[in-house]
């Protein structure tokens, strides 16, 4: 069974369609059941969505910190 943190891991292949099948499937099936990783991946999402309209390739660090404090938040569960 895949578990938060391991979500958080691997939601970067997931959400740039690198990853196989099958592995997108369980993913899909952990964020079925696990609200705390729907709201992660939406963060996520955003985050990428606003850092590709700015002209650098660095996150903002506000960004950065809030996307940290919740996978520390994840982890902890
Ligand atoms: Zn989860």
């Amino acid at each position: 069974m895949l578990t938060c943190r391991e979500m958080t891991r691997v939601l970067a292949d997931y959400l740039d369609g690198t990853m196989p099948a099958e592995d997108r499937l369980v993913l899909d099936r952990h964020l079925d059941a696990c609200p705390s990783c729907r709201a992660f991946l939406k963060t996520y999402e955003a985050t990428i969505r606003l850092t590709g309209m700015l002209p650098c390739e660095e996150m903002p660090e506000d960004l950065k910190a809030r996307l940290a404090a919740f996978a520390r938040g994840l982890a902890a569960r």
